[in-house]
């Protein structure tokens, strides 16, 4: 078997070549993938002359452009590592990644100029290329080095066991870790998201959330080019925008984290405007059901979940449109290939994968499958704590039903312990959503003299006054809220802060809890 990215891509160009493959909104601008092939092979072609070769990295730090998605196949066809890097990060923050990454060449853009012009200096060995006009002095335009280079073909051996990417964790549990992921495993997923997500030639994908992240470069935007469909990229996220472009670009699927769906919905008219959009994928982020129920008869779409970790690719189970009532609440069943088991948490090392629980009971999720990372760039004992007797570790908690599928109940380090009782935050967070006034909510335990951890809720309201006490009321009046598992606090916050995955950053509610108490 010979699955590298780039012959997937190569696959495509050869059997749609007049197909529309890529639109920059920002830009105005339209690929065919035969243009677009001869951009990634002057790329692929430029990088080479820059000294890049097979094993070395290169950095992407953009927002949301063709330039990200071109980078990763000109790297694909030359053996080079993609690294996307999350373009929300400080400037410590990307010193930190550029040490450990190593790269080469980092591309970069007029929006993230400042950051780069900030550390630039403490990396001479590092070429600096920017895509915009106005090119900076301590870099070179990208343009120019594409335009010079010639459209052919670089033909280098690439295996399909070479690694194809380094993608940097968020960091929601400790420094950002690289993981590293083959020409391989990406294209098993990539053939999984196909079939999940039913992508065909006809497609027109919407690219909204970040394309840093690999949920929406390995589930939508690889995918769509296997299937030899298109996809439309925004640069930032803005619902008013995002709803003209699928009417204007006649979209027909999407991925969004769960808060972007939820502001899309909200919008006037929006579901006139999104006639064409048959599947939506959301994911990354816990979605209450009732969030889920109501998106789905707003914008009268077929919503289709993932759950899963960067380090597995991302995918590890889907749950089906058909199933999105019927099992509300649930992550769904396993990946093609893929294999999850639920087994007893070990405080002192990695859970034993054959020390199972039984159904409905929690435990920590391990799963295994083709799509599992090859480990994290040079840190051996951190991949030997997740990797364990060939299952990758999630720390997360979970139950498998009677009928095999999973509930992803928190991380291990959000559960609370009260009183010797386990709470999971998310099925807290799922009973509040359902109050009609609640725009927004984050559980999460405090330290508590009598019960060890005390429950306390992070609310942003609707545009109306709610109080403490009418929230106590409804969780004492809710039937799925035994009474150790209500709030004993509540906070009311403007918003919360997120992740650009959309992930609800306890760590900081924590800090503004202790401060505030302080
Ligand atoms: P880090 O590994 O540094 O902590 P991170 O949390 O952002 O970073 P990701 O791989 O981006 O890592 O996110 C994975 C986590 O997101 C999962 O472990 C899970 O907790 C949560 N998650 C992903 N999809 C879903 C989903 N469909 N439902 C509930 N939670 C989800």
């Amino acid at each position: 078997m010979y699955a590298t990215l780039g012959r997937i891509f190569d696959q495509t160009v050869g059997q749609y070549p007049d197909r529309e493959a890529l639109v920059d909104i920002r830009r105005g601008k339209r690929w065919t993938y035969s243009q677009w092939s001869d951009e990634v092979h002057r790329l692929a072609n430029a990088l080479t002359s820059a000294g890049v070769s097979r094993g070395d990295r290169v950095s992407s730090f953009l927002f949301n452009n063709s330039e990200l998605p071109t980078t990763l196949f000109a790297c694909a066809k030359i053996g080079a590592i993609f690294n996307p890097i999350n373009f929300r990060l400080k400037p410590e923050e990307l010193v930190y990644i550029l040490n450990d990454a190593t790269p080469e060449v980092v591309l970069f853009e007029e929006a993230l100029k400042d950051t780069i012009k900030r550390v630039a200096a403490q990396f001479p060995s590092i070429q600096f290329w920017f895509i915009d006009s106005d090119v900076p002095e301590y870099a070179v335009s990208y343009q120019e080095q594409v335009s010079a280079a010639p459209p052919t073909d670089p033909f280098v051996q690439v295996d399909e066991m070479d690694t194809y990417a380094i993608m940097y964790t968020s960091g929601t549990t400790g420094r950002p870790k690289g993981v590293i992921h083959r020409h391989r495993d990406m294209a098993e997923q990539s053939m999984t998201c196909i079939a999940m997500l039913k992508y065909t030639k006809n497609d027109v994908g919407l690219v909204i959330a970040p394309m840093f992240h690999c949920a929406e470069l390995h589930c939508c935007v690889i995918p769509r080019v296997q299937a030899g469909a298109s996809s439309v990229i925004m640069h930032q996220f803005d619902p008013q925008a995002a709803v003209e472009t699928v009417e204007k670009e006649k979209v027909t699927v999407m991925f969004a984290v769960p808060t972007m769906w939820s502001v899309m919905a909200d919008l006037d008219g929006a579901d006139a405007k999104v006639k064409t959009l048959q599947r939506g994928l959301y994911g990354a982020a816990p979605m209450a059901p009732i969030l889920v129920k109501w998106v789905k008869e707003v914008l009268g779409i077929e919503l289709i979940q993932a759950y899963g970790q960067t380090e597995m690719g991302p995918a590890i189970t889907f749950l089906a449109e058909d199933e999105q009532l019927t099992k509300a609440g649930s992550a769904g069943k396993p990946a093609f290939n893929h294999e999850i088991r639920i087994v007893r948490p070990n405080e002192k090392g990695p859970s034993e994968p054959d020390d199972r629980v039984g159904a409905f009971e929690v435990g920590e999720i391990i799963v295994r499958g083709p799509s599992m990372m090859a480990g994290y760039f040079h840190r051996p004992q951190a991949t030997s704590r997740v990797l364990y007797k060939g299952w990758y570790h999630t720390s997360d908690l979970g139950y498998v039903d009677e009928d095999g599928y999973l509930f992803v109940a928190d991380r291990v380090d959000d559960m609370i312990i009260s009183g010797g009782e386990n709470i999971y935050p998310r099925e807290v967070e799922d009973v509040l959503h359902e109050h009609e006034l609640i725009q927004d909510v984050a559980v999460l335990g405090i330290p508590d003299e009598k019960w060890g951890e005390a429950v306390m809720a992070f609310i942003v309201v609707k545009d109306a006054l709610l109080t403490e006490q009418q929230l106590e009321e409804f969780c004492v009046n809710h039937d799925k809220l035994a009474r150790f598992k209500r709030p004993r606090n509540y906070r009311f916050v403007d918003e919360l802060p997120r992740n650009a995955s959309g992930k609800i950053q306890k760590f900081l509610l924590r800090e503004l809890y202790a401060k505030n108490k302080a």
